[in-house]
């Protein structure tokens, strides 16, 4: 597998600097499925070209615990030549730095577009020549693809699935190398060697400023997130709000703008408001000073629990880094006084897999969370808070599905939100809430949030779940 970089910016060797790799020096990286070396083809100052060839272990990764368990089904496999998620870790690992923009010798250069050439040898390209040009293209590349036969003593068996492709560019190397990163995966039809929840953050990392206006984004996320429905949906749901303006600084307390679409269907009461009020009197009451907040967001409940001399200890945790950036952000943390701010912590998990750091506290908060999960993964969920956290009490919202019928734009037939995976009616959360209740030995009671509908209920249903 290998991938060619070469640039005729004078002098070329100053691609050594961005690289940090010296073109004079032939490296090698040990990497968890198998070896990648860095070396140069040619430096010379009218054109220089630096080579990262990894070499896969087909027979290791096939064989290996851990990461690469199950990945493929058999020994024999196109994964040592063909470029694959394996190539974005190793441009990642091997090449960290120049992903991110970063070079103290030359900083200004990293900044600086440059003239660039990609060259990926063997690239599967499920699509074919049209859409290699449909994701390369729109984002400014000349593309030259040439297709493998499968045998060539054998024309008559025809295509392989293989190209050759030469990318070129003025661009930043950093931005060369995210494009990579993202996209050579998308291409590949192989289970990607990473997939995790770390691997939105990654793809919407890497995707900054391109992937949100890019014509194929739905193809390139979801093919990325492959075997992934959830996170797609996630990830899809992120770049839609990313390709709205930035906030202004002023406005950073207003809700960002997909979050308005909810917003614009909650009304003019502000129902996230009355949520937020009626989850803290609940906590509230009960004297709890331990308190968590699971699925925290971008931290608006944190804030008003924050400013409760009641609550000693306060954890926010949520899967997303990003909302957690936010959170921190909003809170001002960090212009805090010091006593203050201790008694915050904001922690990333997830609520699918038991988490020592949530045990032994008086109360947790999971506000309009439940919707999000998978519903295979509701039951490891269940398991994580009732069984294993097991607060003292448990304040959990969750939208009432009947209610969408009072509004005009939703309608009875769809759900609030394009990243949730179901609502439920009144009954449907009073039969779930009960039964986990009975199960893990709490008792639960039931409150309404927001303007009732006499014969549809509330907006948002509310379950108290008390320890018994
Ligand atoms: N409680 C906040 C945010 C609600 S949005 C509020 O009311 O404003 C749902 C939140 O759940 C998102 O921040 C999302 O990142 C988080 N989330 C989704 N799945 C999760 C999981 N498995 N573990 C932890 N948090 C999760």
């Amino acid at each position: 597998m290998l991938l060619t970089i070469t640039t005729t910016h004078s002098p070329a060797t100053d691609l050594g600097f961005l690289l940090h790799k010296h073109p004079g020096r032939f490296q090698s990286y040990d990497l968890s499925f198998g070896r990648a070396h860095v070396f140069y083809s040619e430096a010379s100052e009218a054109r220089c070209s630096a080579c990262l060839l990894l070499d896969v272990d087909p027979v290791g990764i096939v064989r290996g615990r851990g990461a690469g368990e199950g990945l493929l089904a058999q020994y024999v496999n196109d994964r040592p030549y063909a470029a694959s998620s394996f190539l974005s870790v190793a441009i990642a690992q091997v090449l960290g730095s120049a992903l991110q923009g970063r070079c103290q010798v030359r900083p200004d250069l990293a900044q600086s577009p440059i003239p660039l050439e990609a060259r990926l040898d063997v690239l599967p390209v499920r699509g074919g020549e049209s859409f290699l040009r449909a994701v390369f293209e729109p984002i400014g590349y000349e593309v030259e693809a040439t297709r493998h036969t499968l045998d060539d003593r054998f024309p008559e068996w025809g295509d392989s699935p293989y190209f050759s492709v030469r990318l070129r560019r003025e661009t930043t190397l950093a931005e060369l190398l995210s494009h990579l990163y993202v996209l050579i995966p998308v291409f590949d039809n192989a289970k990607h060697y990473y997939i995790g929840p770390d691997e939105m953050e990654k793809l919407l990392a890497r995707g900054a400023g391109w992937l949100a206006n890019h014509p194929e984004r739905e193809t390139i996320a979801r093919r990325y997130l492959k075997f992934q429905p959830g996170l797609y949906r996630q990830a899809l749901a992120r770049l839609v709000q990313e390709e709205q303006p930035a906030e202004a600084d002023g406005e950073a307390e207003s809700p960002r703008p997909a979050d308005r679409v909810e917003e614009v269907l909650e009304g003019p009461i502000r129902l996230h408001d009355q949520r937020i009020g009626a989850v803290l009197a609940a906590i509230r009451a009960t004297g709890a000073r331990r308190v968590l907040d699971l699925g925290c967001g971008e931290g608006r409940l944190l804030r008003e629990l924050i400013n409760d001399r009641q609550f000693e200890e306060i954890v926010g945790l949520d899967v997303s880094i990003r909302s957690l950036e936010i959170a921190r952000d909003r809170l001002k943390l960090d212009r805090m006084p010091e006593k203050q701010a201790a008694r915050m912590k904001l922690i990333h998990g997830s609520l699918t897999y038991r988490d020592r750091r949530l045990e032994g506290f008086d109360a947790a908060a999971v506000v309009e969370v439940i919707e999000h999960l998978d519903p295979s993964r509701l039951s490891a969920f269940e398991r994580v808070l009732f069984e294993h956290a097991r607060p003292g009490t448990i304040v959990l919202t969750t939208p009432n599905r009947e209610y969408n019928a009072t509004w005009a734009d939703v309608g009875s037939d769809r759900l609030r939100h394009p990243d949730h995976r179901f609502e439920w009616s009144r009954r449907e959360f009073a039969e779930w809430a009960e039964g986990i209740a009975g199960r893990f030995g709490y008792a639960v009671r039931f409150q309404p949030i927001g303007p009732e509908d006499e014969a549809l209920g509330p907006p948002t249903q509310m379950g108290i779940f008390q320890r018994v």
